[in-house]
């Protein structure tokens, strides 16, 4: 796939999305939160022959306990730039908030996800 539209190198017709996508960074379903709107973008350009224009960065999320009510959300591209979502909290730092979003809020992220909620 190429990494920034998501569109298959030799069959420009085919889009992936998750982790079977062949890209550098982005094995997580946090990935994909940020993959479906480009390959949406790029496929309705493809029928309406406009052309899409979404990039997808190579967004990905990490989150990584390092004991029980502390944990590092760390988020960051396909350049290792960090990219948080929450920028009053350093992510290279062990916190209780990302602790409660992986223990409490993901599962029923993901869940709303399936559903096409999120
Ligand atoms: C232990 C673990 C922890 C993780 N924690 C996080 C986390 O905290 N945050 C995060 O963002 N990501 C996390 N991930 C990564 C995340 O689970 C994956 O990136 C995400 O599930 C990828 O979604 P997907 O739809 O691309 O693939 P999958 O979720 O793997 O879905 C692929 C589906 O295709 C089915 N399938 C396979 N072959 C066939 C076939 N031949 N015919 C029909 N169906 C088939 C499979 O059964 C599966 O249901 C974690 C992964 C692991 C393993």
């Amino acid at each position: 796939m190429d990494k920034q539209t998501l569109r298959h190198l030799r069959f420009p017709n085919v889009f992936g999305v998750g982790d079977i996508n062949g890209v550098p960074k982005g094995k997580t379903a946090a990935s994909v939160k940020w993959q479906a709107p480009v390959v949406v973008d790029h496929l309705v350009g493809e029928i309406s022959g406009k052309g899409g224009t979404e990039i997808y960065n190579g967004y990905t999320s990490c989150a990584l306990i390092t004991k029980i009510g502390q944990a590092m959300l760390v988020e960051f591209d396909y350049e290792n730039r960090l990219t948080p979502s929450f920028p009053f909290i350093d992510p290279l730092t062990e916190h209780w908030l990302p602790w409660i979003i992986k223990e409490k809020a993901l599962k029923a992220t993901y869940t709303a996800m399936l559903r096409g909620m999120a």
